[in-house]
């Protein structure tokens, strides 16, 4: 029997199209509102933050979106990304589950995020512009536009996340290495931000105000455009290049996934991962489990209500029907980073709404007890986030083992912790705690979602 445990795809494998969810939903997702009319967002209306070929990726309903050929040979640097066969974490664990993952951390940037960022910049050059306003909270986002920006000449603002900022300076230079500029958030360059400097000087941030701060600025220069690396329905579309090839890897392995996990913060590298496989079972296919993992101090899909909200905290952007925790929500201090956000990707709301998938929150502890499990299994560091994915497929093995069967687990290893190494070590000294975040700053960000009638 063959013992192969890495699944590699030739270069020419790298998908032509994206896969595009809405083709094959049986409910469309409520529509995205105007934050001052609450009618329906156009084109017209977003055409001051993104290019318009964005904006038509943004709505459209066709299966299948081409893949630009200079996208595509960007994505040679990494791509078709690694599959592999955690044999060693299977061993470790004495489960009869197989357990497949698919790693995103083999990109420059060292996570799934440069998927979206090449695509992004790609369509930003390609329509004229010449600057990309973004922000970034532990810095996975901002490095990884910041890559994308050197790639296709474009010039690229971070507004990053204040605490952030002083907390992880190996981020901050890896964005200045590649040309950006990095500015910490709240910052005196916009409205929004010396509103809320005024307010409080020492603001730590969050990433809903450098949203507002890089919104502001797209909005008010001709020559500058927005870019987001999570949440909308092009993001999560431009992601869906994992899923796609793990599709084929697993072909290659002999096996078909039994239950599909990933950990959300926007809910990007999950949907990339699972939304072909939905896809498949929406077209007539066999249904798997499919789990979201988020963190418990910032449980949107669990805890969150489902309704319109912003965006951002300075409430510029349109509302979206999604699960949130109220766009004022300041989750407390933990270090997935990339988890941070009061809102979750509106398709993957409407997904959870029409059954497709499971919701599950952890405490950060038992996330890195796994993630220690798995790198000295597999020799892979998860990066905090992709922890949550981790501990979940780790549950589900030992699930397994206890119930006596033998599911085949695939998840996203959505990146590598080599710049959160602070995070790690807070671990093994026993300073990493678990923090819950406070009801009655939930409640009171939930009291002010705006009233949209139904
Ligand atoms: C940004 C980030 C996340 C969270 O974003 P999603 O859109 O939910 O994928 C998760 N993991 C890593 C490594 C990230 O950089």
């Amino acid at each position: 029997m063959s013992e192969q445990t890495k699944f590699v795809l030739d270069e020419s494998r790298i998908p032509k199209c994206w896969y595009n969810l809405m083709a094959d939903l049986p409910t469309p997702p409520p529509p995205v509102l105007h934050p001052g009319t609450l009618e329906p967002v156009g084109p017209d209306d977003l055409a001051p933050l993104f290019p318009m070929s964005l904006i038509a990726q943004e709505v459209t309903t066709e299966r299948e979106v081409e893949i630009p050929d200079p996208v595509r040979e960007v994505y040679k640097l990494w791509r078709p990304s690694p599959l592999y066969r955690a044999r060693r974490l299977e061993r470790e664990l004495d489960t009869p589950a197989r357990i497949y993952y698919k790693y995103e951390g083999v990109s420059p940037a060292g996570s799934h995020k440069p998927n979206t960022a090449v695509a992004q910049a790609f369509y930003n050059k390609e329509a004229g512009v010449r600057r990309i306003a973004t922000e970034t909270g532990a810095g996975q986002w901002g490095s990884s536009l910041s890559f994308a920006g050197s790639v296709f000449g474009l010039e690229v603002e971070v507004f990053m996340v204040r605490v952030s900022y002083n907390q992880k300076p190996y981020r901050r230079a890896l964005m200045e290495t590649y040309g950006a500029r990095c500015v910490p958030s709240p910052s005196e360059y916009t409205n929004s931000g010396r509103a809320i400097l005024a307010q409080r000087a020492d603001h730590p941030g969050s990433l809903g105000i450098a949203i507002s701060e890089a919104v502001e600025i797209a909005a008010q220069h001709e020559d500058t455009k927005y870019a987001l690396g999570s949440v909308l329905n092009h993001v999560l579309l431009h992601q869906t290049v994992a899923g796609l090839e793990s599709i084929e890897q697993m072909a290659m392995a002999g096996d078909d996934p039994d239950i599909l996990i990933g950990c959300t913060g926007g809910g990007s590298n999950f949907a990339g991962l699972v939304f072909p496989y939905l896809g498949l079972q929406l077209r007539g296919g066999r249904s798997r489990r499919v789990i979201a993992v988020e963190p418990a101090a910032c449980p949107s899909l669990t805890r969150g209500q489902y309704a319109y909200d912003f965006g951002d905290t300075g409430h510029l952007t349109p509302l979206t029907k999604m699960h949130t925790l109220g766009s004022t929500f300041t989750p407390p201090g933990f270090h997935a980073g990339g988890l941070r956000y009061h809102g979750m990707a509106p398709l993957v709301s409407h997904a959870k709404e029409l059954g497709l998938l499971e919701a599950r929150a952890y405490h950060q502890r038992a996330c890195f007890e796994a993630g220690v499990i798995f790198a000295r299994a597999e020799g892979i560091v998860p990066a905090p986030e992709a922890n949550h994915a981790v501990r979940a497929a780790i549950d589900e093995a030992l699930h397994a083992k206890a119930s006596g069967t033998s599911p085949v687990i695939l998840f996203n290893l959505c990146g590598h912790g080599h710049f959160d190494m602070q995070a790690y070590i807070d671990f093994h000294s026993g300073k990493l705690t678990d923090q819950d975040y406070d009801e009655g700053e939930l409640a009171l960000a939930l009291s002010g979602l705006p009233s949209v009638k139904a």
